[in-house]
């Protein structure tokens, strides 16, 4: 039997508790976060103040209400103050943001490049680089609570260990342990797959805010999944769960980069799209919208090429939806682009194949927040110590500092 928790132990996760609510809403009234939380009044007082101490939030009165009686406090994140550094390896580009508390984006920048393998060295040197300058850049009296990396390939969470990076040549790379030394800001960095960070991104600030059962899918040069289903975020053993990008969709179609052939990514990712428009651009963003913009001038090539990959698009996500009975299924990366303009193929294939019980409950939708559900997804990533222990991290940040 588990010892009941101690006093302390129910304070932090009270402390917690109630900063996941201002960091989520923004703005929370104190008599709200009672509600919310089930605790009286005073004793939100006492952990409001403990967190105001601590420079994580303020307090202040809210506009006119037009209710007679004393205004409740209304909780707010000291977003300036407290912060954290997103970056995104993606296949094609990189980028980073200093995101503060409250999810608010304070300062971003990208590096487009190349898709195709890349140095590892050279990956965290520009990594380094860009997100020293966003800390250089941050207020005086600001403190950096963590940094998040989302990757386009297999990590392994616990020591952010890239197992296996497919579209940019990584298999074993110590991306974690080797941006934590060379960042050397006295805080482990933290790295999860960019699909399941852009599946986290669409759950807390995104198309699928509040959604228990929610599966997000990544293109770029390959696709990935994240999938969320019962509020948690699939691992599976070793947490690669989600690597549907090369569930088989096609038997006798394209080879993959994985060895196998007909992958969903080879189908229905940016690659195959190229291919079944007979184009030899290189991949990206650039080469999917060229011929989607194609398609509605009228160019034949391009349409069928979206007609062709619209349909293996829709058969993965029939399969998907069968297995999963997700109520949302969000499309990120390029595939935005790709599901928009074949649509009508995706929804007749899932009308299709998808069987009439969990395909009436499944909505189809783009990302909302573009191309930054990765990188934002990151933040959250970030933000995971100080969202568990606040007062704890904060002490740990500023002993590191000095
Ligand atoms: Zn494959």
């Amino acid at each position: 039997m588990r010892a009941a928790p101690s006093p302390e132990e129910i304070r932090t996760r009270n402390l917690a508790t109630l900063l996941r609510h201002v960091h989520r809403d923004g703005a929370v009234s104190r008599a709200t976060l009672a509600e919310r939380m089930g605790l009286n009044r005073s004793t939100i007082l006492a952990l409001t103040t403990d967190l105001a101490a601590a420079g994580l939030v303020s307090e202040e009165l809210p506009g006119q209400t037009g209710r007679a009686g004393r205004p409740s406090l209304v909780v707010r994140p000291r977003e300036r103050r407290v912060y954290v550094v997103a970056l995104d390896v993606g296949a094609d580009r990189l980028a980073a943001a200093r995101v503060g508390l409250g999810g608010t984006v304070l300062d971003r920048g990208e590096t487009a490049r190349p898709s195709g393998a890349f140095d590892p060295e050279d990956v965290i040197a520009a990594l380094v680089e860009m997100a020293r300058a966003m800390i250089d850049a941050a207020a005086a009296d600001s403190v950096c609570v963590g940094v998040g990396v989302a990757f386009c390939g297999m990590v392994r969470e616990e020591d952010g260990v890239v197992r296996y990076g497919p579209n940019i040549g990584w298999v074993d790379v110590a991306f974690g342990a080797k941006m934590t030394e060379q960042l050397d800001l006295g805080l482990r960095v933290a790295v999860g797959n960019n699909a399941n960070l852009g599946a986290l991104a669409e759950r807390e600030r995104g198309v699928g805010e509040g959604l228990a059962n929610l599966i997000y899918l990544h293109g770029d040069v390959g696709i990935g999944g994240g999938i969320i289903m019962n509020g948690e975020l699939l691992g599976g053993e070793g947490g690669y769960c989600g690597e549907v990008g090369h569930m088989i969709v096609n038997p006798r179609g394209r080879p993959c980069a994985c060895g196998s052939r007909g992958c969903f990514e080879a189908e229905a990712g940016e690659l195959g799209l190229i291919a079944a428009a007979g184009r030899t651009d290189p991949p990206g963003q650039a080469a999917v919208d060229a011929i989607v913009e194609a398609a509605a001038r009228g160019d034949a090539a391009a349409r069928d090429a979206l007609h062709q990959v619209g349909e293996w698009l829709g058969y993965g996500v029939a399969n998907l939806v069968n297995i999963f009975n997700p109520s949302m299924v969000v499309f990120g990366g390029v595939l935005r682009e790709i599901y928009l303009a074949s649509a009508a193929q995706v929804r007749s294939r899932v009308a299709v194949n998808g069987l009439q019980a969990v395909r009436e409950r499944v909505r189809l939708r783009t990302s909302t927040l573009g191309g930054d559900a990765t990188l934002i997804g990151a933040a959250e990533l970030a933000f995971t110590d100080v969202l568990t222990d606040p007062l704890q991290t904060l002490a740990r940040t500023a002993a590191a500092r000095a």
